[in-house]
């Protein structure tokens, strides 16, 4: 990914103490490669290098003391604001409903989205949608608006399959109105390609309807693709914005980045998941630290580089290759980490970490540091040393020395057993590696 690549070039660098223009075209290359990898469409790309390249060779960058993060964080300004800077919001109409047409090809999410959105409104802004039923063609499709309008208790307006959907769109706005319905969310027929027959249909219910919003819904898995069909769609019909769905999948983000450049369509959600609730609104600086694939990494970095004694750390490194570990060595690895800050917002950092569901809300519980501490504390140096021989009388009294309970020291010795059986696997690898012995 970009990161390892950009990493790698960091390092180089960072031997060389100085860096030239020269260094930030090596730099910029990787960047280039790594974005066209990421299914950056290739046009975007090559403005985005030059405009980063002005600024990196700049003095910002070259008179830093950390050139290499300074162009990552050049890299991910402009990331950001290629992809729309602030987030946009969602109209709403002076003189309701608010008509939002939802339109993409079929699979890409638009049913679901429809629902997903119907439930922020309502959760989020205190709206009353409705959800119309205008994708007459695929089998059960006006059921499965129907179930999500059940799971959400929320209307749903269909006139089966027989009546036109520019008819369908008319009736639902006037019933919208009787009823005091203020958003009109209408889900319309998908195809599997780009169609000129789906496109007039489309644009006879924009003509009527005069939406507020047209909503592209694309798959973000379909990477470049999706660049493709939000350049017809829009040409087409003129989007107000788009929604990119399936970013809980295997997706770097990519296209994310063409669409504004390529469109100039604001996204204003993303779909993350198949639950109603699992959109957000869509945040160009998380999407950029995503697709730098770091997470918060360089914080982290500097964090760790300015608290961990770099002594220490080659000694502990030898310790782990080694496997004489103890649980002094660890105590002292505990203290180190404790020094970056609170553990909540180390964990956060971490890259991958957004990934993890709840971790907005998770909070890490510091007293079970405090108390692994106190039993390593509670042991004696001959027990530190050969954890094998804390037999169960011993057990008992660590319990008791530190205050905690008998299951808490089992666990913490167990984990430490795991650990070093893992560290020995690892240098066992890493010999075998050297060796050429053992292929992977
Ligand atoms: P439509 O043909 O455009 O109406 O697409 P649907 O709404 O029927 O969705 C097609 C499939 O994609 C369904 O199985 C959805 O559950 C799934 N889907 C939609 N949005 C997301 C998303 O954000 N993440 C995941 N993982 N699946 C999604
Ligand atoms: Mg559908």
């Amino acid at each position: 990914g970009l990161a390892d690549r950009l990493q790698g070039t960091m390092q180089k660098i960072r031997g060389k103490g100085k860096v030239n223009e020269a260094d930030v075209k090596e730099m910029m290359r990787d960047v280039r490669l790594a974005l066209l990898e990421a299914d950056v469409n290739f046009k975007v790309v090559k403005d985005f290098v030059k405009r980063v390249n002005e600024r990196a060779v700049g003095q910002e960058v070259l008179k830093s003391l950390t050139p290499g993060q300074q162009v990552i964080k050049v890299v991910k300004e402009e990331l950001t604001e290629l992809m729309g800077g602030e987030q946009s919001k969602i109209a709403a109409s002076s003189r309701p409903p608010t008509v939002i047409m939802m339109v993409g090809l079929q699979g890409a999410g638009k049913t679901t989205t429809t629902g997903k959105l119907a439930n922020l409104l309502r959760k989020k802004y205190n709206r009353k949608p409705v959800l119309v039923a205008a994708d007459i063609y695929r089998p059960a499709a006006i059921k499965q608006l129907e179930t999500l309008g059940n799971q959400l208790s929320m209307p749903v307006f269909s006139l089966g399959d027989q009546v036109s959907p520019v008819e369908i769109a008319r009736q639902a706005i006037e019933k919208a109105k009787e009823e005091h319905n203020d958003y009109v969310l209408i889900d319309t027929a998908g195809r599997l390609h780009v169609d000129e027959n789906l496109m007039g249909e489309l644009k006879n219910i924009k003509e009527l309807t005069k939406p507020d919003e047209i909503f592209l819904v694309v798959d973000a898995m379909t990477g470049q693709d999706a660049v493709n069909v939000a350049q017809s769609f829009n040409e087409q019909l003129g989007l107000t914005g788009v929604v990119l769905t399936k970013l809980d999948g295997d997706t770097r983000g990519g296209a994310a980045l063409s669409i504004r450049a390529v469109t100039d369509t604001p996204i204003k959600f993303v779909g993350m998941g198949e639950k109603l609730d699992a959109i957000e609104a869509f945040h160009p600086e998380r999407m950029a630290s995503r697709i730098l694939g770091m997470g918060d990494v360089l914080t982290l970095i500097e964090k760790a580089q300015a608290n961990v004694d770099e002594e220490k750390a080659k000694e502990l490194e030898k310790k782990m290759r080694t496997a004489t570990f103890t649980f002094d060595d660890f105590l002292d690895q505990l203290g180190q980490v404790r020094n970056m800050g609170p553990l909540d917002d180390i964990i956060k950092m971490l890259p991958g970490a957004n990934k993890i569901k709840g971790i907005d809300n998770m909070s890490i519980d510091e007293k079970q540091i405090g108390h692994v501490e106190a039993i390593i504390r509670s042991m004696n140096k001959h027990e530190k040393e050969n954890p094998e021989i804390i037999n169960a009388g011993r057990r008992k009294r660590i319990a008791k020395g530190s205050g905690t309970s008998i299951q808490e020291v089992n666990r913490l010795l167990k984990q430490f057993d795991e650990m070093k059986k893992m560290m020995k696997q690892v240098t066992n690898m890493q010999k075998g590696k050297k060796k050429g012995g053992m292929k992977f």
